[in-house]
């Protein structure tokens, strides 16, 4: 058990086991760290696993320079890591562990498989060969009165002896996968600056909703090739309606932006270009050419291929005069307002913002409040759109974290961590 490694000496507790604490044994593991890694979770990497569902992107195969500035807010620390541990490095690294990867048409990186679980099973194997421990159902729950850290576990409440601790905690979305942001106001009390956690890569709802027709016939389908404008700011791609909003990549790609209009504004509205590969003077014009005694639905459909779910959206939200009208329902084929009156719940979301401020952390993600603690992943304070920049920069900070507790214990200046300062 890891609760009497202490005796071996200096040693290193990893709490969490997702893709960034998993990253940080290995950096140590490999410094010649004795590591021990503690998740809550019965087994290890469950968001990860999860990730791959749909596809695990790994990566993105852009330029470094473009790469840097999907990451959020601007942050030349996060920068000079993901640097240090770039995509091809990334798919390096899995290849290492036997698994070859692919650049798909979009620039994404994921396994040749698509799947998670035959990187995480070999990743796992590899770090258990190492000597790397894992203790599951260990639930980290702050640190005891002589600066140990505590977990609940199946055999109650146990302090362990440690010489540093990374914690690798997750952000707060999807909270039943075992990241559920319970760690915000422990580091909080411990005097570690930390800012809240919101959606990130998150569904919005629409204001006012969609009509039940609406919901009971298009929910679930998708906008395909379409454009969003919101903030200057233009992208083509694909969403889908959900019963209450919108989701998908596109909004995501927004997800930052319009959370942050809606906090400052209360609501945001973007503009929608249901025909993005059609210029205004093309569709005004067709929408114009005389229709006899077409419906003007099957004029549409006709004249510009417009149906289903495209032409149910103009209903829904433009008034009927504005459908009759050639002029109005041109413009707003090409730029169809719509309001977004809130994020959807965190939990929800595939990701998420705020978190751990780089001003609580050293350049080894150290937090300055707590010598021999430190912090990775998605639980510091950083977002990035979907495309593969999430598992990257968590990557990335994992491992500056593993080796900045592999330099602190070999540096010598292990002891209990915060024993000094402890509460
Ligand atoms: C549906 C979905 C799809 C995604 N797809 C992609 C994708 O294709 N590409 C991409 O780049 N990113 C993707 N992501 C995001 C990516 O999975 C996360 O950014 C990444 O897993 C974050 O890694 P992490 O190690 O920081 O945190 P997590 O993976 O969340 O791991 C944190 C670990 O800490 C444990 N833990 C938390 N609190 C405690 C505690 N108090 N005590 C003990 N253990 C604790 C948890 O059980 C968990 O195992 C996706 C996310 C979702 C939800």
């Amino acid at each position: 058990m890891g609760e009497q490694a202490g005796q071996e000496g200096a040693r290193l507790a990893i709490v969490g086991a997702g893709p960034a604490g998993l990253m940080a044994a290995e950096a140590a593991v490999q410094a010649g760290v004795q590591v021990d890694v503690y998740d809550a979770m019965p087994s290890a990497g469950r968001k990860f696993l999860l990730a791959g569902r749909g596809g695990l992107n790994l990566t993105h195969s852009e330029a470094p320079e473009r790469f840097l500035t999907r990451l959020r807010p601007q942050q030349p620390a996060l920068e000079a890591m993901v640097r240090g541990f770039s995509p091809e490095a990334l798919r390096a690294w899995a290849a290492s562990l036997g698994i070859e990867t692919f650049v798909g048409t979009s620039g994404r990186v994921f396994p040749t498989d698509m799947k998670a679980a035959p990187l995480l099973r070999a990743w796992l194997h590899r770090l258990r060969a190492a000597g790397v421990r894992f203790h599951m159902r260990h639930r980290w729950e702050g640190w005891d009165g002589a600066g140990r850290p505590v977990f609940s576990t199946p055999g109650g409440t146990q302090s362990i002896d440690c010489a540093a601790l990374v914690l690798a905690l997750g952000g707060g979305s999807w909270a039943r996968l075992g990241s559920d942001g319970a760690w915000v106001p422990v580091l909080q009390e411990a005097g570690v600056a930390v800012r809240p956690l919101q959606p990130s890569n998150c569904g919005f709802d629409v204001e006012g909703g969609w009509t039940p027709f609406f919901t009971e016939r298009h929910a679930g389908q998708p906008f395909k090739s379409v454009a969003i404008e919101f903030g200057g700011v233009r992208r083509k791609g694909e969403f889908v309606a959900t019963a209450s909003g919108v989701e998908g990549s596109l909004v995501y790609a927004f997800s930052a932006d319009l959370r942050e209009a809606i906090a400052r504004d209360g609501q945001a509205t973007l503009s929608l270009d249901l025909l993005p590969d059609r210029d205004a003077a093309f569709v005004l014009r067709e929408v114009t050419h005389p229709r006899g005694s077409r419906s003007l639905s099957s004029h549409l459909r006709g004249r510009l291929g417009l149906e289903g779910i495209k032409m149910a959206m103009l209903h829904e939200r433009l008034p009927r005069e504005a459908v009759q009208d050639p002029a109005r329902l041109a413009a707003a084929i090409k730029a169809l307002p719509v309001t977004l009156s809130a994020p959807r719940p965190i939990d929800e979301a595939i990701s998420s913002a705020g978190g751990v401020e780089w001003s609580a952390l050293d350049e080894r993600l150290m937090l300055r409040a707590r010598p021999g603690v430190f912090c990775a992943g998605e639980m510091l304070d950083w977002e990035a759109p979907t495309g593969g920049y999430l598992l990257t920069a968590t990557m990335a900070t994992g491992r500056v974290a593993g080796e900045g507790a592999a330099h602190w214990l070999v540096q010598g200046q292990a002891k209990r961590p915060q024993a000094a300062d402890a509460a």
